[in-house]
């Protein structure tokens, strides 16, 4: 498979850069576990750069003065440009991150989609007319908040990018994006996509760098006017406390540990299938992930065997050959999961299946896995595996499930799966969780808000909620 360049370079200020460092980091492909590619180990000054320039940027106010409709033209020509790219992209998305050429393919679409989502929402931004009596005319404008560090995870780096940098723009912001260390390289077509599409300079930045690094020189900038961070509940921490010593705002899209509650009227063949995918899909590194079952007692036995049988049709390997089931991520997350599961069925958990990594493939696969007969309050069912590993546990009253389900940390996303509308609508509102996904994990779309209750973060993603965070309101108030 033809990957391109080997070597990227970080995007500042309209240019292609090499980090002040001189220094690159490796980037293996989870598959044979072999470099790929090399990407800059960007610090501070790196970042410092960037910085300035999106301070330009926002200085120049071309994207604040430019036409809405112009702005919309403009996001939809970097989604365009984003799709005309798709053959070069996923390619190189598998190789970096090891998941599945089909689901490459559809995070180049879906990042494309959210650039077109918020384009259509350029024109739709604007303030008030407040009354304030005889002799004033009262308005409020809506004004981008500046400059915006984004910091993005490794498990959906163009997709995430795509989620936040779309509405920063269509707001009129600038922003430098920290790219994941373990794969930068599909945020490179972004800004090849932005500067196609005629974005001004400095307005899209990009600087790949370690999270102690450039991410934490990023986040505690005093030059930047926001912070935008998807990433675990431990790194959201220390950006918060990084954000609340330079007192800005900021947005925080944290892990989850989902919950799936199983009615005993429910549809056990749709269940399985729509369990399958919401912990299996991408070896279960998903923030969303449904990574428990909770399973009413009396279809315990029936459901686990559909769910086994549903996992033995799909089959395991390379990402480039679209398998279903493709490595994770890095050796440390891999054997981090298999630790998990290992400490379960110590603790007396019944592995149904999986458990281990297998033997015969190189790179980092972790087999499958359903472990029964734990303790709500293990730690394989209240900590974020971030693996294929689904944690089945069992109830005998409602109240019992949704007690199981909103006992942990994390608030998320969670489910129901019921023919009773009733009872499926009595159950999503006693969920504490940001998303409840009603007899289809992963129901919903970029046009419906997503984001944490409990430690799973604060602030909005996705639809026009997310817009509030990229905008901030000015009140002109004048004596005529
Ligand atoms: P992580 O927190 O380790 O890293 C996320 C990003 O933060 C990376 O770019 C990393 O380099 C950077 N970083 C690390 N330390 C930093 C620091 N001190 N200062 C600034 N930046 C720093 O998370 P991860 O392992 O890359 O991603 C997996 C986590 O992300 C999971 O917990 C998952 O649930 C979560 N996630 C959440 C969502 C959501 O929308 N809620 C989406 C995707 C992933």
């Amino acid at each position: 498979m033809n990957l391109g360049k080997e070597r990227w370079q970080n995007y500042v200020d309209g240019q292609w850069r090499d980090p002040a460092s001189r220094d690159w980091i490796p980037i293996e492909d989870p598959a044979t576990a072999e470099r790929v590619f090399s990407a800059p180990r960007g610090q501070k000054e790196d970042i410092d750069e960037a910085v300035d320039a999106a301070r330009r940027a926002i200085d120049s106010r071309a994207l604040y003065e430019m036409a809405p409709h112009d702005r919309m033209l403009l996001l939809l020509r970097i989604a365009a440009e984003l799709r005309k790219m798709v053959d070069e992209i996923a390619p190189v998305i598998t190789a970096e991150n090891g998941k599945s050429i089909s689901l490459a393919r559809d995070e180049v679409e879906d990042a494309a989609r959210y650039f077109e989502y918020y384009a259509g929402l350029t024109g739709k931004l604007h303030g008030r007319q407040i009354p304030l009596g005889e002799g004033f005319l009262d308005y409020t404008q809506l004004v981008p908040i500046g400059v915006i560090g984004v910091i993005i995870p490794w498990n959906f780096p163009l997709e995430l990018a795509g989620r936040d940098i779309a509405p920063a723009l269509a707001c009129g912001n600038a922003v430098v994006v920290k790219s994941p260390e373990l794969c930068p390289v599909s945020l490179c077509f972004l800004a090849i996509a932005c500067e196609r599409a005629g974005l001004p300079k400095g307005y899209f930045n990009v600087v790949c760098g370690y999270g102690n690094e450039a991410g934490e020189s990023l986040a505690s900038h005093s030059g930047i006017d926001q912070i935008v961070f998807t990433g675990s509940v431990e790194t959201g921490r220390r950006i918060a406390a990084n954000a609340a010593k330079s007192l800005i705002p900021c947005v925080l899209e944290l892990g989850g540990k989902g919950a799936g509650v199983v009615y005993a009227d429910a549809d056990l063949d749709a269940v399985a299938h729509s369990a399958g995918i919401g912990i299996f899909i991408y070896g279960g590194q998903v923030c969303s992930a449904g990574s428990r079952l909770i399973v009413h007692r009396s279809i315990e036995k029936a459901l686990t065997e559909k769910l086994v049988a549903w996992v033995g049709k799909r089959t395991m390997g390379p990402g480039s050959e679209d398998h279903f089931f493709t490595p994770l991520i890095s050796r440390g997350q891999r054997d981090k999961a298999e630790k998990f599961c290992a400490s379960a069925i110590e603790a007396g958990g019944n592995a149904v299946i999986g458990g281990r990594h297998p033997e015969k493939l190189k790179g980092y696969y972790l087999e499958p896995t359903i472990i029964a007969d734990v303790a709500p309050d293990a730690p394989i069912a209240q900590k974020e595996v971030f693996g294929p590993v689904l944690t089945m546990l069992t109830f005998d009253s409602p109240e019992e499930a949704l007690h199981i389900a909103n006992g942990t940390d994390y608030g998320l996303t969670a489910g129901v799966y019921t023919k009773d509308l009733k009872l499926a609508h009595w159950t999503a509102d006693r969920l504490q969780a940001g998303s409840v996904y009603v007899n289809k994990w992963y129901a919903g779309g970029m046009e419906a808000p997503f984001g944490g209750f409990k430690k799973s973060g604060f602030g909005r993603v996705k639809s026009v909620d997310a817009l509030s965070h990229y905008y901030q309101v000015r009140n002109v108030a004048i004596r005529l």
